[in-house]
């Protein structure tokens, strides 16, 4: 059987001149996840609208996999049909058939985009829906609570008919509003902070600061993981490594104590900073939340800002801890990011750390230590890993 996925993309952004950049992108991408995927559809584009053709005994991944990528809206599976009542509906019984979609209850809805076509939406889906009663489909009509939609869509190159639409992640095509470098640690927020810049179209390169021996190694291999599914949504992905060890030493040596978390940010913010520039991203991203922990305070954020020369956003910052996780499962991280780690900030956490930082005394704090020489040995050391 061929089964044909329609592909919604949302309407605002396919206005005006950027229209035919945003498709090529959202094409681009999705041939490609399709790719990797293992999926063997085939996309096409007819008048400003997308489908994937696949062949085969039922659909496999393939509607998951079009649902999670950015600048989809929704996507149906469906099967393409002439433009009459009963191949629709013959068709379209095939297909439930074929993916094994047995419904307590069902209504039809009918979207008529070729106006040429002479039977008015409200009578087609009630002659669509008479067929399939009395042709094998059972079950009570609920037009209220239907625990499936039956779609049909007629366009001018023919019919459609589908039995499952997903909602799709939304936003725009990765790779339409430029580059951003995300702080990516181990934990449950950064990621997430970072995909959410891509379904805003933003390409992501993430910057790890690594520890060792203050963490291991294993920390490192869950960071790859993570940005591994990060990558999942663009075209490449490269992953960066700073050896942080020389920053952690002399923060233990020269930091007072209480100060030594908001410091440690700051060479993060500087470090990351200097890669971004060099590596053209525009905006750094943290997952930072406020109020979460005792680092993100305003007066902390405040303390860490001061040394970046561009912008941070925090996507996350007013989000609850649980939006974040709901997130964060949907995106395949959740399960990475709770395996246990020792993260270098949590090695550093002092008995009393300073809340209420006031920057005088941060800068003080950090006067003692080479900050140029530090922040440049560990730009001039990054690994790379690509994704
Ligand atoms: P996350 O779940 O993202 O680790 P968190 O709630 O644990 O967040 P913190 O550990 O205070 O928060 O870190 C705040 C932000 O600082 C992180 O979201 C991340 O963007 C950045 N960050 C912290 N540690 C690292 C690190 N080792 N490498 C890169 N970025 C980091
Ligand atoms: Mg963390």
């Amino acid at each position: 059987m061929e089964f044909v996925y329609i592909i919604r993309f949302g309407e605002i952004w396919i206005k005006g001149k950027n229209r035919r950049f945003f498709e090529q992108a959202l094409e681009q991408n999705i041939r490609r996840t399709l790719k990797r995927g293992g999926c063997n559809a085939v996309l096409e584009s007819e008048r400003g609208r997308l489908y994937a053709v696949e062949s085969g005994e039922a659909p496999g991944e393939t509607l998951e996999l079009l649902s999670r990528i950015p600048g989809i809206v929704s996507v149906s599976v469906g099967v393409k049909c002439e433009r009459s009542v009963k191949s629709l509906a013959e068709n379209g019984l095939a297909l439930m058939q074929k993916m094994g979609v047995v419904p307590v209850s069902f209504k039809v809805e009918c979207k008529r985009a070729d106006k040429t076509f002479p039977i008015p939406s409200p009578q087609l889906s009630r002659e669509v829906g008479e067929y399939l009663l009395t042709h094998g489909l059972d079950v009570p009509v609920d037009v209220h609570h239907p625990q499936m939609v039956f779609g049909v869509e007629i366009q001018q190159n023919g019919a459609y008919a589908f039995c499952k639409t997903l909602r799709g992640a939304g936003g725009l095509p990765v790779g339409v509003s430029g580059k951003v470098a995300v702080l990516l640690s181990g934990g449950i927020d950064s990621p997430v902070a970072g995909y959410l810049l891509q379904k805003r179209g933003a390409t992501v390169e993430p910057i790890y600061f690594h520890g060792f021996p203050f963490t291991s190694d294993m920390v490192k291999d869950k960071v790859a993981r993570l940005a591994k599914r990060l990558a999942f949504y663009q075209k490449c992905l490269t992953l960066r490594i700073v050896n942080f060890t020389p920053v952690l030493t002399a923060l233990k040596k020269q930091c007072p104590e209480k100060f030594t978390i908001i410091v440690m940010r700051r060479f993060m913010v500087r470090i990351a900073a200097e890669i971004a520039n060099r590596t053209g991203c525009r905006a750094l991203i943290t997952g930072d939340n406020l109020g979460q922990v005792a680092s993100q305070t305003l007066d902390n954020l405040e303390c860490v800002t001061d040394v970046s020369p561009m912008m941070i956003l925090r996507p996350l910052l007013s989000f609850d801890k649980f939006d974040i996780i709901e997130q964060a499962k949907k995106i395949g991280t959740y399960e990475i990011s709770i395996e246990p780690h020792e993260d270098c900030c949590a090695l550093f956490v002092p008995k009393f750390p300073e809340i209420y930082g006031k920057l005088v005394e941060v800068r003080e704090a950090e006067s003692g230590m080479d900050i140029e020489g530090l922040v440049t040995e560990c730009v001039e050391t990054v690994e790379k890993m690509d994704f």
